[in-house]
């Protein structure tokens, strides 16, 4: 076991100055690190390709032949490529090339030796030529070890320019197995591997690096996923335990005027069936004592905030304040303006706090929060700031959870010594596969339905040169009534060339729409917060017909006359922003569309982008699709999370071996909580040595 601390340099074939490159480019420390480097993918290396076999594909092919002639070419200024001309004395030749090695190539080929190449083929001219193929003496060949499946491991550029080739690893990996002697143990329990048919963890590091055949290299590659889910699982379930058990909550033992008041006289239409089950589950974990850390999903659209709102007035009716925390100022004031609307009816106390409230009556909110007076704020990150202190804080809504770390939402846990309850919404739609593996710690709610009579929206995809086109189309919307929105790409706000591109747009858009016929709202970044709230105002009101903004609109506004969303380069955005900005639309009675403006060259990414936009409103399929394009390290706000860099698992992919390790994580727990069964010694040290590691639990609070 110990063995599997040596530090890397000391295995035969590294040495320090290979060392030193494996722990930087890998984070390959010690023995252990590098069994744990489980190949991409594997290739084929028992079959031999012909060269009228071979095909003009990215597939990577081994032949036996003999360089017959070797020379320079010079092409462009000072460059020079080396082409050898192999046969495989059969059926063909082709061209081997190199551009750089040159020299020592050339001193090293040796004219009708009998070798193995390997490499991608590609055609140029009418003939086949691989450049820079691994090469190999046949009689070499013949002697090593090998196997039908061979490995690929992950490398990285430095690794390969320095000489460590995936040969290389392989060659390491036979020098570990070597000194090790495969002593590696088990690290799950017996009855597990019996039940699940699991082969032992030794043999399935073998058959990952060495497989045997196709069979033990998948069911080594199931043994290995299940063991890094299982454990993933087993350390997020913990967490929601312990704290279950340690972290005492507000019961909300009341339902009260508040919420029956509402319930029976102002709400505004009837629930949908979904909200009302998400409701229930609110209520339940907020009826224990212990503290509710709830997600909620729901579609964009699907209405999260009135459940938000009726949460809230539990926390009212058993003598606690709420507050709603949202990512963005006009959020924050669309939140305000639709709750204050509803909190009045019941002469309930609400107010808004945000970056650009005045002193003064920051002051007010200060004291009246303290002294109770205040029974919910709305606001953005201003309330995580120390001065804002509650006097009985019961619930904690946050909206749009991918904009906030981790870390501000414990930071509004601590503002009391027991604390509130946190609801935590979201729009984007994350499989619940991977919400359960990011926020295993978190219950999950779903919104799974829309309310009523929204009528789908009708997406198409054009080309800039359809413009006038969609102007025409624009032109007899505004004429039926109806607004339209015209978003520009702002990725980063500072971005000097996409301000001038929505610049350019706004000023070509208040030419092809001239007042006083039309008129034209603009919103974006660089405006001051409150003539960005004039601006929303103007459009909101139907003062204007045309709202032309960045991003910024990409959450939360809601203007249900609004029937068009125009995304101008819409190549530039991903699939869940382009369904967040679809979502502004569809909102009221009118059939809405979304139309996805982009250029002619357009990447296949971006074609799948468009395509999967136009063929669906789904947005947990979309997101399935952004997954695959993107992997899940990419999703919006996931990037820091530890939990994602998986070895082996991919979240996406093996969702059915993920919800199996977690359904066994729950079993095993119920069973043995602190693991402390002699059957789980095995268990609870591999465990208490992932716990060492801090970067897994970074993100999770
Ligand atoms: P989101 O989940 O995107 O935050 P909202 O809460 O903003 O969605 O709701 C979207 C719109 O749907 C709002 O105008 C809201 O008033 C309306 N709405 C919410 N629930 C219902 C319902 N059950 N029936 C009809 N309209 C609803
Ligand atoms: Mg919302």
């Amino acid at each position: 076991m110990d063995l599997l601390q040596t530090p890397i340099e000391y295995l035969k074939g590294v040495g320090p100055s290979r060392g030193e490159l494996l722990r930087k480019e890998l984070g390959i420390h010690k023995y252990g690190d590098l069994v744990q480097l489980f190949p991409n993918r594997y290739i084929d290396r028992t079959r031999y390709y012909k060269i009228n076999e071979l095909q003009n594909s990215a597939a990577e092919v081994q032949i036996i032949g003999r360089i017959i002639h070797i020379k320079t070419v010079e092409f462009g200024k000072n460059q020079k490529r080396l082409v050898a001309t192999f046969t495989d004395d059969e059926t063909g030749q082709m061209e081997l090339v190199w551009f750089q090695g040159i020299k020592w190539l050339k001193e090293s080929l040796k004219l009708n030796e009998k070798i193995v190449i390997f490499g991608k083929c590609t055609l140029f001219n009418g003939t086949f030529n691989m450049s820079h193929p691994e090469i190999e003496l046949l009689a070499e060949h013949e002697k090593s070890l090998r196997s039908a499946m061979q490995p690929v491991y992950p490398s990285t550029e430095k690794l390969a320019n320095r000489g460590i080739s995936n040969r290389v690893f392989t060659k390491l990996m036979q020098q570990l197995f070597l000194e090790t002697q495969a002593a590696f143990s088990e690290t799950l329990p017996d009855y597990l591997l019996t039940s699940l048919s699991l082969i032992p963890k030794k043999a399935a590091l073998f058959n990952i690096h060495f497989p045997k055949s196709n069979e033990l290299l998948a069911k080594a590659q199931f043994r290995l996923k299940f063991e890094e889910l299982f454990f993933i699982q087993l350390q997020l379930i913990t967490k929601n335990l312990l704290q279950k058990h340690k972290i005492k909550g507000h019961a909300f033992t009341q339902v009260g005027s508040f919420f029956n008041e509402f319930y029976q006289n102002h709400l505004p239409f009837d629930l949908t069936n979904a909200q009302k089950r998400v409701l229930k589950e609110i209520r339940a974990d907020m009826g224990s004592n212990a503290q509710m850390n709830r997600l909620l999903q729901g579609d964009v659209g699907s209405g999260k905030t009135i459940v938000a709102f009726m949460s809230m007035l539990l926390a009212l009716d058993n003598g606690f304040q709420a507050c709603l925390m949202a990512p963005t100022e006009i959020l924050a004031n669309q939140h305000f303006v639709g709750l204050s609307e509803l909190a009045e009816r019941m002469n309930i106390s609400i107010k808004i706090l945000t970056g650009s409230t005045k002193t003064a009556a920051r002051k007010i909110i200060h004291e009246e929060l303290e002294n109770g007076a205040l029974q919910i704020l709305i606001g953005t990150h201003a309330l995580l700031e120390d001065k804002v202190k509650f006097k009985n804080l019961g619930l904690s809504v946050i909206d749009e959870q991918h904009r906030f770390g981790v870390e501000q939402r414990s930071k509004l846990w601590k503002k009391n010594s027991i604390p509130p309850h946190v609801l935590v919404m979201t729009a984007t739609p994350i499989p619940r596969t991977l919400a359960m593996s990011l926020y295993g710690d978190l219950d999950i709610s779903v919104i799974d339905e829309l309310p009523p009579g929204r009528k789908p929206i009708q997406t198409v995809h054009r080309y800039d040169a359809n413009r006038l086109k969609v102007w025409k189309f624009i032109r007899d919307e505004i004429a039926k009534g109806r607004q339209i929105y015209i978003v520009y790409p702002l990725i980063q706000e500072s971005e000097k060339m996409d301000f001038k591109d929505l610049m350019d747009g706004y000023e070509s858009i208040s030419r092809d729409f001239p007042l006083p016929q039309y008129s034209i709202s603009i919103v974006h970044g660089k405006m001051k917060p409150a003539d960005k709230d004039a601006e929303m105002k103007r459009f909101s009101e139907g003062k204007t017909n045309i709202m032309v903004a960045t991003t910024v609109i990409e959450v939360g506004v809601n203007v249900p006359n609004a029937s068009v969303m125009i995304i101008e380069s819409a190549e530039r955005f991903g699939l869940s922003q382009l369904h967040q900005l679809r979502g502004r639309v569809g909102r009221g009675a009118e059939q809405s569309y979304c139309i996805l403006m982009t250029s002619h060259k357009l990447s296949s990414d971006s074609k799948t982008r468009m395509e999967t936009m136009v063929q669906t409103n789904d947005g947990f399929e979309i997101a399935e699709v952004d997954l695959k394009l993107r992997g899940p390290g990419d999703l919006m706000g996931t990037q820091q999370s530890g939990v994602l860099n998986l070895q082996i698992a991919d979240i996406v992919k093996d969702k059915e071996i993920l919800a199996l390790a977690r359904n066994h994580a729950l079993v095993l727990l119920k069973k043995d909580p602190a693991l402390q069964l002699p059957e789980h010694q095995n268990l609870r040290t591999v465990f208490l040595e992932m716990t060492k590691k801090k970067n897994i639990w970074n993100y999770i609070s």
